[in-house]
């Protein structure tokens, strides 16, 4: 697998960067606060344990919510306390952490999370 930061070729770990969770390389993790559990594990568990299910058109969803909406990149990272540049990467198909994606769900009155159990 690669680093989605380097695109280095390594064993990958879960690491939370600016509010986005990437499968980086050792070296990269650094750079975030790294989970403790290795990207394998994570697979293993089917994202239940330790994070929820997020609608996997989640950037489309609040790309079209936002824009309908009115709101900048800039505009929406200011309500919800987030830089725009990680608000970006998730557009472009970056999972956000949970926390980040309840955020969104609240300032965009959308639901990513969760959306299996319905
Ligand atoms: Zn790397």
């Amino acid at each position: 697998m690669e680093c989605e930061l380097c695109g280095r070729n390594a064993h990958l770990v879960q690491a939370e960067i600016e509010g986005t969770v990437l499968s980086v390389c050792d070296t990269c993790s650094n750079l975030g606060k790294r989970a403790a559990i290795s990207v394998e594990l994570v697979d293993k568990r089917q994202s239940r344990m330790d994070f929820n299910t997020i609608n996997s058109s989640f950037s489309k969803i609040i790309m079209n919510s936002r824009t309908k909406a009115g709101l900048s990149l800039e505009d929406l990272g200011k309500k919800i306390n987030e830089k725009a540049t990680v608000l970006d990467r998730v557009e472009r198909g970056m999972r956000p952490t949970d926390e980040l994606a309840k955020k969104l769900e609240k300032a965009l009155k959308i639901k990513l999370l969760g959306y299996q159990e319905e």
